[in-house]
């Protein structure tokens, strides 16, 4: 049985002298700073931080991630970036925004070209990998999803990436083969997971546990094709769903979360077997989250509201605070900057430490672009502002590769502002942006964008692609991802 995992935090029990941890007293004698050995980073694609039982929800889907929590620190309001994978992850590995590091679209296919083509890292843009390999780190990546391959060019700085590591079973033999392989080393190691991307493979007892039935669940036998089709369709409004169907397909999530959770246990059993546990900080957090019909759609990839951006972040870091909730917005920008900073590797990765001394009234940026819409948010505090961009090419055809800051500068369209209370209205239905009595909120909030963007766009990047070949695009589609 493993016994609670918490990476050799300061607990109460270990208080000795006036209330110091003991081992705080001895690092401090020596004049220490408590650095870990070891970094591992555990992804778990699609997870929404809402459905997370150390987050408050009602149904038990993640007890190791609860424990963790317990045992070490939990942001409360951690967001990704953007809202779905490539964004989103190559920002947690750049410290950039979308529009600084360029990975911002899917499948791209322009009039006149034969070969579809994918936004990617621009070409000179320095990776945490690389930040930790500069430092004596052996790095290595063993990832499920193909919008991560090669190509991507988030492989600079590991010394092994595998974007086709395969099921969680897998993912876990590899990183005890890692871990054996580099004994000794330090390593930094990035993990992603894909079981809670549809479509949902859960276990009989999770499913009965959360009050449903595999068996006879409507989406029992849904391919990841079946569920993009009919995410599609649902946008285009030319499907629907029953709140039935929906009740089913959340248990079947929840119950997929479930089941991942057992395999982070996994992971976490193969550090402590290996003496790690000491030595190791563990970061758990998600890309992006998954819409259930919050604002009329399922999947993700199509707004930055909080269902699609709100993400678990939970960390265990030997040496560490114990139990501690961290209730600031908080952003997935400032990952690399953290991770690099709990390993003590200096670096000159942008962002915040986040384990250090924060800004906590800081405001926390989110975008994404999708074909001919574009859209940014800013959080501070309690208030959450969007403004969204419809480009109109008035030949009819968007140029696809130019920079989103070329594009807003020279291509017509226009622009949609929402303002939303997230205390008052979590899941940002009531839009208060016409509200004179928000002026003041709305316009402080669009100085904080204005600001933001003058900053990412005088950086700006015009987009370096990847002409993909048949076996990428097929491979990328059977996730799900249609046109
Ligand atoms: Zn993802």
């Amino acid at each position: 049985m493993l016994r609670f995992w918490s990476g050799g935090c300061y607990k109460r029990e270990a208080l000795d002298v006036a209330g110091v941890p003991r081992t705080s007293l001895f690092h401090v004698a020596l004049g220490l700073s408590v650095m870990a050995e070891g970094v591992l980073v555990i992804v778990i694609d699609c997870l929404r931080a809402d459905h997370v039982s150390a987050h408050g929800y009602d149904r038990e889907t993640t007890p190791t991630l609860d424990g963790l929590a317990r045992g070490g620190l939990l942001w409360e309001h951690a967001h990704s970036v953007s809202s779905w994978t490539k964004p989103s992850v190559t920002s947690m590995l750049t410290g950039l925004y979308p529009t600084e590091h360029g990975a911002f679209e899917g499948i791209k296919r322009s009039k006149g070209k034969l070969a579809a083509t994918t936004d990617i890292l621009q070409s000179n843009a320095p990776t945490l990998a690389e930040s930790f390999a500069a430092a004596g780190w052996r790095c290595g990546a063993f990832i499920n999803n193909a919008q991560l391959g090669e190509f991507s060019r988030l492989n600079r700085g590991f010394h092994v990436y595998d974007p086709s590591a395969g099921k969680a079973d897998r993912i876990l033999d590899s990183l005890g083969k890692w871990l054996d392989q580099e004994r000794g080393a330090r390593t930094f190691t990035y993990l992603h997971f894909l079981e809670a991307h549809w479509p949902y493979k859960p276990r009989r007892r999770h499913m009965q546990e959360f009050g449903g039935d595999r068996d006879t669940n409507y989406f029992r036998d849904f391919s990841a094709r079946d569920f993009g089709k009919l995410r599609q369709a649902i946008a285009r409004k030319e499907a629907k769903i029953t709140e039935d169907q929906l009740t089913q397909m959340i248990r079947m999530y929840d119950a997929a979360v479930r089941r991942l959770d057992g395999k982070i246990k996994l992971a976490m059993k193969a550090i402590d077997e290996r003496g790690l546990r000491d030595k190791m900080a563990v970061f758990v957090t998600a890309d992006h989250g998954e819409e259930f019909m919050d604002h009329g759609r399922i999947g993700h990839g199509q707004s930055v509201y909080d269902e699609l951006t709100h993400v678990p972040l939970v960390a265990s870091i030997p040496g560490g605070a114990c139990g501690v909730r961290h209730a600031n917005p908080v952003s997935h920008v400032n990952l690399a900057k953290t991770l690099l900073a709990v390993g003590g590797v200096d670096n000159e990765m942008p962002g915040v430490d986040l384990t250090g001394e924060v800004d906590t009234d800081a405001p926390v940026f989110a975008e994404l672009r999708v074909g001919r819409r574009y859209v940014h948010s800013v959080r501070k505090g309690r208030w959450k502002l969007h403004r969204t961009y419809k480009f109109q090419p008035q030949d009819g055809e968007l140029d696809r590769s130019a920079g989103i800051g070329r594009l807003i500068d020279e291509c017509p369209h226009k622009v949609h502002i929402e303002l939303y209370d997230t205390v008052m209205d979590r899941s940002e239905r009531e839009d208060l942006s016409g509200d004179t009595q928000y002026e003041s909120v709305g316009r402080m909030l669009l100085d904080e964008l204005d600001g933001w963007w003058r900053k990412v766009s005088s950086s700006a990047v015009e987009h370096d692609s990847y002409e993909i070949d048949d076996s990428l695009e097929e491979r990328i589609r059977a996730l799900g991802y249609v046109d």
